[in-house]
């Protein structure tokens, strides 16, 4: 019988998650012939989660809970609950009823008749996130996308069923810097996308402001682009034309004019000429740290989807 591995990460969800809970339970256990286990990660919660997760665990032999020594991130809890789940399935969920156990159902189909390795929940809308977070969401992905040329979009979430090959090849991706929507990405698989309207968290607070939001974004361009290490390349290039056309006017005016430029004029297209190789041997370096870089993540160099 196939087995279904529900992983949860939750951060401070003691008001939720006993909802979260009984709402998922009553879909899994309407799917015939599909064993599961709800995997529970506390990520260092502060208040009453543990609890409330050891007396479900006790009442439940299904249940299973991990208590990480600290808060590491949704992103730690997530590989953390992966790498535990034995299930041939598998799909990930937030503890705040936001990404719908409805769609369990439909996933499953998707994965076991329709042939497809992973089936992804798309978020459509933003209600209860806030316009502004909206707006600067939809942009950074434009960016990454732009930036990585891998597939991501602002609705694609973590909320995704995958079977046990796709799992494996996410678990070989060992890198300490996760940015788990690059790495779904990265490993391929064929995807069947499912849409579902956005709602706000059934109870408690998001664990997300700012200064979080904005430093997620930062890792995940970081994780998954060495394209920032080539500005001091465009920088540099840019200076040297300058630099070129400045030296070249002042060649033609003292030849064809007899004109000799003023000291000031020989003296900043010096210095641009001097910032320019700098700024290209500051490129140069930039390149072997990147290649090093992606040699450190020790990705996998392949993944097989099928073999026989
Ligand atoms: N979460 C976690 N560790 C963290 C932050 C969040 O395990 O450091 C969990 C959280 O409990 C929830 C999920 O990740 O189950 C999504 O978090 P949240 O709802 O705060 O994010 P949002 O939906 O606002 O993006
Ligand atoms: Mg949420």
């Amino acid at each position: 019988m196939n087995k279904l591995s529900i992983i949860v990460p939750c951060y401070n969800e003691e008001e939720v998650v006993s909802l979260f809970y009984k709402e998922t339970l009553k879909e899994v256990t309407a799917i015939p012939d599909l064993d599961y286990e709800f995997i529970f990660i506390d990520d260092g919660s502060k208040d009453h989660t543990l609890d409330i997760l050891r007396l479900l665990c006790c009442q439940n032999e299904n249940c299973h809970y991990l208590s990480l020594s600290r808060n590491f991130g949704k992103e730690a809890a997530m590989y953390a609950g992966l790498k535990q789940a034995v299930g041939n399935y598998c799909v990930i969920m937030d503890a705040d009823l936001q990404h719908p156990p409805k769609l369990l159902s439909p996933m499953y189909q998707a994965l076991s008749q329709e042939g497809y390795d992973c089936c992804g929940g798309k978020r459509m809308g933003r209600e209860g996130d806030g316009t502004l977070r909206g707006i600067l969401s939809r942009s950074f992905y434009r960016v990454i996308q732009k930036l990585t040329h891998m597939n991501m979009s602002d609705g694609d979430g973590d909320f995704r069923m995958m079977n046990r090959t796709m799992v494996d090849a996410i678990l070989q991706m060992k890198e300490y810097n996760r940015y788990t929507k690059g790495i779904f990405s990265f490993v391929g698989f064929e995807t069947k996308w499912l849409e579902f309207q956005n709602v706000q968290r059934a109870a408690g607070k998001t664990k997300w402001n700012f200064g979080s939001l904005f430093s997620y974004a930062f890792d995940g361009i970081l994780s998954f682009s060495t394209a920032p290490l080539k500005l001091p390349g465009i920088l540099g290039m840019i200076l040297f034309l300058i630099s070129c056309f400045m030296g070249i006017s002042a060649l033609v005016q003292q030849v064809f004019f007899h004109h000799s430029v003023g000291s000031l004029y020989l003296v900043s297209g010096i210095v641009i000429f001097l910032s320019s190789l700098q700024m290209l041997m500051v490129f140069i370096l930039g390149e072997y740290l990147s290649k090093d870089y992606l040699e450190n993540k020790k990705r996998p160099i392949y993944i097989v989807r099928e073999q026989n």
